[in-house]
């Protein structure tokens, strides 16, 4: 007998019930923008700019046309390009490597934090050695805030001050989190961020930014958003791109950035019911002392082997899971030639093998998430 009667199916991420609690301030901050005409590079931008600047902490918001591009002009700005090797994770999105390459330089991937899914800052060395054994010159590293949890920030400073490297940290998935009270954006020479519609700050298309308190870097990434335009458009003072955000974007961020702190609040409650249903049946994520996390992916860990079956009993009582990232990049087709650290990136491997999300955002209701709970307590245990 079933004594679970076919209930509706639960979605992965609900941008459907933020839209409803928004109401008309996204259609009516739109409309301004229809009628203004100022689609690109309008008031709205400059706006959600400094808003976000206030937000953040940091002096300068670069706005642009996704996270990716963010990350390129970032790199562009800090002068990276053919022959230096920039170190990244290779347990990330694709788009943390994609750019190194993109402009031209070679990523080289360093292991991951088994506890944290970051950086494991005891693998930068072993990667400049790689770097330098390849024939490049060291010169950056993107740190990811996976998950939406910081990287270890103090530690990474003070690796790449000895290693010389500059940072350019990939906060895709982490606007909004904290280590010791200062939000991402200030860590690192700069940050780029993503506001894709699934990242805690999403808008309704493709968008980015990238913070940073130097002002020339901001200058730089101000002009090579703009086909590197100089004093005026038809001045051009270097190779650029056409990489902004949509004025309608900006409209629509700058509504939902004024409910984004309420929103890392109900994410973290969230997180905490999963945390204290699931450590007993999983391997819960955990929250390094003095961080928080804008919790961008719920994330368990399972004995190799159990998640299939998991993701399977879950999928047919309609709760979606998904798995981030099946394939570490050293081993992607795109990838696997760049050089990995000399430490290895069997943390990596491992992880890809283990991790399972589950259903994350603001508005999972507490029994849509015993429903969740509930399901994955009987999967793991039968
Ligand atoms: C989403 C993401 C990006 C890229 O952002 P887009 O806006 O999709 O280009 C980069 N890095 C990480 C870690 C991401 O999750």
């Amino acid at each position: 007998m079933n004594l679970r009667p076919n209930l509706p199916p639960i979605p992965f991420i609900d941008l459907a019930a933020q839209r409803r609690r928004l109401g008309h301030a996204v259609d009516d901050a739109v409309t301004r923008v229809l009628n203004h005409c100022q689609f690109i590079l309008g008031p709205e931008v400059r706006a959600f700019e400094a808003e976000m600047a206030a937000f953040c902490g940091a002096k300068h918001v670069v706005t642009c046309a996704s996270g990716t591009d963010a990350l390129v002009l970032g790199l562009r700005a800090l002068g990276i390009g053919p022959g230096d090797a920039v170190i990244c994770p290779s347990f990330t999105f694709c788009a943390t490597a994609e750019v190194a390459a993109l402009v031209g330089a070679t990523p080289v991937f360093v292991d991951v934090d088994a506890a944290t899914f970051n950086i494991d800052v005891k693998g930068i060395p072993g990667a400049v050695a790689a770097a330098k054994a390849a024939g490049l010159t060291p010169k950056a590293l993107i740190p990811v805030d996976l998950f939406g949890l910081p990287a270890d920030h103090a530690a990474l400073a003070a690796a790449a001050k000895a290693e010389g490297l500059l940072i350019l940290d990939d906060a895709a998935q982490a606007f909004g989190a904290s280590t010791d009270n200062r939000r991402l954006g200030i860590f690192g020479h700069a940050t780029a961020t993503s506001f894709f519609p699934a990242k805690p700050l999403g808008c309704y298309g493709d968008g980015g930014a990238v913070m940073t308190d130097d002002d020339a870097l901001a200058d730089a990434m101000r002009s090579l958003r703009v086909h590197g335009q100089g004093s005026d458009k038809y001045d051009n003072v270097r190779i650029g791109l056409a990489s902004r955000l949509d004025t309608m974007q900006a409209a629509v961020l700058s509504e939902k950035l004024k409910i984004f702190p309420e929103e890392i609040d109900a994410r973290d409650k969230v997180a905490r019911r999963y945390g204290e249903a699931l450590a007993d049946v999983a391997i819960v994520p955990s929250v390094p002392a003095g961080l928080t996390s804008v919790w961008a992916q719920y994330t368990l860990r399972l004995a190799a082997g159990k998640r299939d079956a998991l993701a399977a009993a879950l999928k047919a009582e309609g709760i979606p899971t998904a798995i981030y990232y099946p394939i570490p990049l050293h081993k992607q087709q795109a990838y696997k030639s760049y050089p990995v650290g000399q430490g290895g990136v069997a943390v990596s491997e491992r992880l890809a093998a283990e991790v399972i999300s589950l259903p994350m955002h603001a508005y999972l209701d507490a029994p849509t998430q015993d429903r969740i709970i509930d399901a994955v307590r009987r999967a793991l245990k039968a």
